[in-house]
């Protein structure tokens, strides 16, 4: 173990931080480093080095990351509130509030307890951390934080290696990728998997140490026969060579069966050109010079994943049959892949003055910036704050279960989502192991704990307007309905009468032997007390009943008018009729109001198409063109039902097309390059030779209507060798 030098520790730091961006305000830098070091003086880790090593390697992370000097200074900071005396305010004078909150979020984050749990449940964990941090940096310095501790994993008790390893498979590296930080993702997953299946583990690393002077030339000679082709092609790019990461060749070799030495693509190439058009160019190389892997061909560039990855990918086989994986994109999107939102970040412009040799280095960056440039740097710093899951509080059960609950929920909410039973016999609540008012706005985090009494003499009626969801307040409804009929016809009454009394309606009027009947009969109800009761627990208004009954007694009292009245009923009652049908995804179903619809996978019809729709058993309608042959085979006649489009369809429709080709190289490209000029939405695209000198290809993509498929099939025709398109299912 070597001696730690604060000095040595300092400048090893400073380059770190200078290299990943060399705009970094060192002074500040330097004070949060001096600081860290005296607050953690005499601390020490499991390994015997002082415990600031790890602050200062969690911030080197940070700095790596291309985070800002906030966020460094944070990572440095990120242990003094719950392992030191340092107190917030300190913090907040010395470096400002916005390190300070930083520092705080993460201390937050560190006391949620975790234990093992059903994936819902693991989901709202991470969704709970998301919207605990707020600012997106929180995360991203927890990210950094464990890291270093799961690289330093080895000098802790088997049970907490074991512990610490899958919360990380589970909690974080899921985060990571969400967050689109890719880099840290991989290496999480490695690292956790070390201490999760060992065995695996060296199965994987014995087998890649005995081939890997042959891959490693494989993948120098990879590397230099595409660039010096890109070259000769007038290309600019960058190749880079690779093997997979460990966690993904284990989650193969698992998900297929197969030993570590029956998984061939285990390197990767990267391609990393300047401009987008390029990306489709190298593309178009790439599979002329090796022959491509049917049905691995993902373009993400137009379809980009959830969090914003953007790549081509393709497999093709290489020199002595050995397969590998090619990624293909700009250098905007590269850093996206691999620091995600944090890519935002790095080399964000920092203080004038700019040095020379920079311009070149950063041009790309700045382009990317300006592109952004319509929202000002403040929006733009706001767009990066966790704010997805406003709406949303996640709290524990006792027990560790993790409960969703809408914003602002209250211990009653809490109560009424885990039982009835326990909401109706509630009597008081613990946060955290301390008792709060009921009407508590839980946070995110917080341990929840209903003290009941079978004693209770149930829920208040003020409850319903402390609590914030749904499900308390029907369920609070309830109780009254059922347990307290006579307070509800004595409160319903009062309110009815009131009411009754404000419009002139005499109550004599309504308890005419000769009239009830005929108003009974309109509410629907045994005696007049069921429609007070219905008024006393909030099942329906007083001016609603009233309302009603004024109408009943109008209609019931003059003949003449009755007729009138009536012909005016039967009037709206056709209006009623013939309001417009509600359109269910655009479709019409005759007959039919807000059934189930489906579009058939067989024709995949799209606005415009002629349709026709088929009763299906348990699943609602699935339409189908007219001319699709399930259509004119079935004999079923009975079921099928006339469908019609409505006049306003929504958004996007799936579509295929089948293309057939006259089999040659560069196919694929020019596809691409068209479906990419007309910025259709392609959700997939799959092409294979037929070995009979055809190609077929199969695209999957959204459309709104008939009219721009046309446009699409139109254009797709003028490439070179086609010899058919058509849309599958004739
Ligand atoms: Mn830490």
């Amino acid at each position: 173990m070597e001696a730690f030098v604060p000095e040595q520790a300092l400048e090893d730091f400073q380059k770190t931080v200078l290299e990943n961006n060399p705009h970094a305000n060192m002074e500040r830098i330097r004070q949060a480093f001096d600081f860290a070091v005296a607050a953690h003086e005499g601390q020490k880790r499991k390994d015997g080095s002082p415990y600031v090593t790890h602050t200062i390697a969690a911030a080197a992370i940070a700095a790596e990351m291309g985070l800002d000097d906030e966020s460094i200074i944070a990572a440095l900071l990120h242990d003094v509130l719950e392992d030191t005396d340092t107190s917030y305010e300190t913090v907040s004078e010395k470096f400002g509030k916005d390190v300070a909150d930083i520092v705080d979020g993460v201390t937050k984050l560190t006391r949620v307890q975790y234990s093992s749990l059903e994936e819902r449940q693991m989901e709202n964990l991470r969704k709970m951390l998301l919207a605990m941090a707020k600012d997106i940096r929180v995360i991203l310095i927890k990210l950094a934080d464990r890291l270093h501790n799961m690289r330093t994993m080895q000098y802790q008790t088997p049970e907490k290696q074991l512990s610490k390893s899958r919360e990380t498979m589970e909690i974080y590296a899921p985060i990571a990728h969400r967050l689109g930080v890719e880099k840290v993702k991989d290496e999480l997953e490695d690292l956790a998997l070390l201490y999760l299946d060992p065995v695996g583990y060296r199965e994987i690393t014995n087998t890649l140490e005995k081939r890997r002077l042959i891959m490693e030339q494989f993948l120098q000679e990879m590397e230099k026969t595409i660039e010096d082709r890109m070259a000769k092609e007038g290309i600019k790019c960058k190749v880079y060579g690779r093997l997979k990461h460990l966690y993904s060749i284990y989650r193969k070799m698992y998900a297929q069966h197969l030993g570590v030495e029956e998984i061939f693509d285990l390197c990767a190439f990267r391609v990393i050109v300047d401009g987008l058009a390029d990306c489709y160019n190298v593309l178009g190389i790439i599979h002329e010079m090796f022959r491509p892997v049917p049905g691995r061909f993902k373009d993400y560039i137009s379809t980009p994943k959830p969090n914003n990855y953007q790549s081509l990918h393709t497999t093709v086989i290489g020199t002595e049959g050995i397969p590998f994986e090619v990624q293909i994109r700009t250098w905007e999107m590269h850093m996206t892949a691999e620091y995600g939102v944090a890519a935002h970040w790095k080399y964000k412009s920092g203080p004038s003055g700019h040095k020379e040799g920079d311009e070149e280095k950063f041009a790309w960056i700045r382009r990317l910036l300006e592109s952004q440039q319509d929202s000002d740097a403040q929006d733009f710093y706001h767009d990066l704050k966790v704010d997805m899951f406003d709406d949303e509080v996640f709290v524990f059960t006792p027990n560790g279960d993790v409960k969703s609950l809408p914003a602002g929920a209250t211990p009653i909410d809490f109560a009424y989502s885990i039982h009835s039973a326990v909401g109706n016999r509630m009597v008081g609540a613990k946060v955290n192991g301390r008792i709060v008012p009921i009407s508590y706005p839980l946070q995110n985090g917080d341990i929840v704990s209903i003290t009941t009494s079978n004693s209770s003499a149930g829920p208040s009626r003020d409850w319903l307007n402390i609590a914030k969801s749904g499900e308390a307040r029907s369920k609070i409804k309830q109780w009254f309905k059922r347990e307290k009929r006579e307070e509800n016809i004595q409160q319903g009454r009062e309110m009815f009468e009131a009411e009754a009394k404000r419009v002139g309606l005499a109550m004599t009027d309504i308890t005419d032997p000769e009239m009830l009947p005929h108003i009974l009969k309109r509410m629907a109800v045994q005696e007049l007390d069921d429609v007070y009761a219905s008024i006393g627990y909030g099942g329906m208004t007083a001016s609603h009943a009233v309302g009603r009954i004024r109408d009943e007694i109008l209609r019931n009292r003059a003949p003449a008018k009755k007729t009138e009245l009536e012909k005016m009923q039967e009037r709206a009652d056709r209006r009623q009729q013939q309001k417009p049908q509600k359109a269910v995804q655009g479709v019409l179903v005759e007959g039919l109001d807000n059934c189930l619809i489906k579009f058939s996978r067989c024709c995949t019809p799209v606005p415009g198409d002629p349709i026709v729709g088929f009763i299906t058993r348990g699943l609602g309608v699935s339409i189908h063109r007219r001319d699709c042959v399930n259509y004119k085979r079935d004999t079923d006649g009975g079921r099928w039902i006339k469908v019609t489009w409505a006049e306003e369809t929504s958004d996007f429709y799936t579509a295929e097309l089948h293309i057939t080709s006259d089999e040659r190289s560069g196919l694929v490209m020019d596809v691409a390059t068209i479906l990419n000029g007309l910025n259709a939405r392609v959700r997939s695209l799959n092409a294979r030779d037929t070995g009979k000198g055809t190609t077929v290809a199969a695209i999957t993509l959204d459309v709104k209507n008939a009219e721009e498929l046309q446009t699409i099939v139109n254009k797709l025709q003028t490439i070179r060798g086609i010899r058919d398109i058509n849309r599958g299912g004739v």
